[in-house]
């Protein structure tokens, strides 16, 4: 098994538009050597246009890339020593997998007994090469992806693109190819960049994630910083299901602020590097459905009394709407216990602190 020479990649104030369109602007990032680093965001904030960027399909229009030392901001592809895997596959049809994991060194023009090596090698890497002599059309769609990512792997990239690698499988297909991607990219020690859309994939498997909106990076972090202290109302809710309820600022002391709703009054954490409110201000608190515990009691700060409403139950989870004063909080429980329609009053929805994420107020 090779071992790969790490890079790290900088990419400096990078802006592109497509005539009055910004796909990109002033994007600053610095994907650290060996790395699994996500892009995510919704469609059209401009992930794969940075992805394009990278490989040398775009230009920047202003800003520059470096790949470790190197400026590669107008090198052309061939020249990045990038290995690509689209959503597609691209897998040549006519030609067998061994075939297909060849093309890129055959481009090359190396030795045939290096080629040989080498796919064997991107074969047995990615757990293939039972499968060498098929054919495209003979492979599940996790085969074939297997062999996409062979064939990326067979040049020796300097870092890996991949680009929604997973969108073409099925759920479970899905969840067994993310860990083995995951698995490749340590084993070669690759710089890697993975854009995807889906959350569940960027937090299960990244170093760390940059979420993109509108050609913005709205926050960078590892996984649980970026699910546990989002930045602003868009990361809390692109990640994943929250309640967002809105209050004004009693009093603070250090980044905990004690903050008076509808539901009642609630002490909660500010993790932002700007000052903390001041009293009297506005605030939105983020709470996660999963941080709020049911219990037959209360206590007079972080609790509300309230009802349940709809409430539905998937096995081992169920969601309850939980409604005090005309607001609603969603709520999730692992292990259910309170499917019982009799039971739905003279509850108390409680949370902890540090399940209280205290954010600017943003108008909708
Ligand atoms: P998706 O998940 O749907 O692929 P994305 O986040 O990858 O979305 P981009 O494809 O990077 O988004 O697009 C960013 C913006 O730039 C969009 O508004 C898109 O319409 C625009 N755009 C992208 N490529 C081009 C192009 N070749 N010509 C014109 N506009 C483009």
């Amino acid at each position: 098994m090779f071992r790969n020479q790490m890079i790290d990649i900088r990419i400096e104030n990078i802006v592109k538009n497509f005539g009055n369109v910004t796909a990109l602007d002033k994007i600053n990032l610095h994907v650290n050597a060996g790395e699994l680093f996500f892009l995510l965001g919704p469609s059209g904030c401009g992930k794969t246009t940075l992805l394009r960027l990278l490989a040398g399909f775009y230009q920047p229009d202003e800003g520059k890339i470096f790949f470790g030392e190197k400026e590669v901001s107008s090198l052309p592809p061939h020249k990045r020593k990038t290995g690509m895997v689209f959503q597609s596959y691209a897998l040549w049809p006519h030609m067998t997998v061994a075939q297909n994991v060849a093309f890129g060194l055959q481009q090359k023009k190396l030795p045939s007994k290096e080629i040989k090596e080498k796919v064997e090698e991107a074969l047995v890497s990615v757990r293939m090469e039972p499968y060498a002599s098929r054919k495209p059309n003979e492979l599940s769609g996790g085969q074939q992806q297997r062999v996409a990512l062979a064939r990326a792997l067979a040049v020796r990239p300097k870092c890996l693109l991949l680009d929604e690698p997973l969108s073409n499988l099925d759920a479970k297909l899905r969840v067994e190819m993310r860990t083995e991607i995951r698995r490749i990219c340590k084993e070669f020690q690759l710089t890697t960049i993975y854009v995807t859309h889906d959350q569940t994939e960027a937090l299960s498997i990244a170093d760390r994630i940059a979420i993109f909106s509108k050609g913005h990076v709205e926050q960078i972090g590892n996984p649980l910083e970026v699910y546990k202290r989002p930045n602003n109302q868009f990361v809390a809710h692109f990640l994943g299901e929250t309640n967002f309820i809105p209050g004004t600022v009693v009093s603070t002391k250090d980044n905990e602020v004690y903050v008076k709703t509808a539901i009642g009054d609630y002490r909660g954490l500010w993790h932002l590097k700007a000052a903390v409110p001041n009293a009297g201000e506005n605030v939105i608190l983020s709470i996660r459905p999963e941080a709020l515990r049911l219990k037959p009691y209360g206590s007079s700060e972080n609790s509300t009394d309230g009802m349940i409403g709809q409430t539905t139950y998937y096995g081992e989870v169920a969601h309850y709407d939980f409604i005090k004063n005309g607001v609603t909080l969603r709520i999730s429980e692992l292990n259910p216990r309170h499917i019982d329609h009799s039971l739905q009053r003279g509850l108390f929805a409680n949370v902890v602190t540090e399940d209280v994420v205290v954010l600017p107020f943003e108008r909708a």
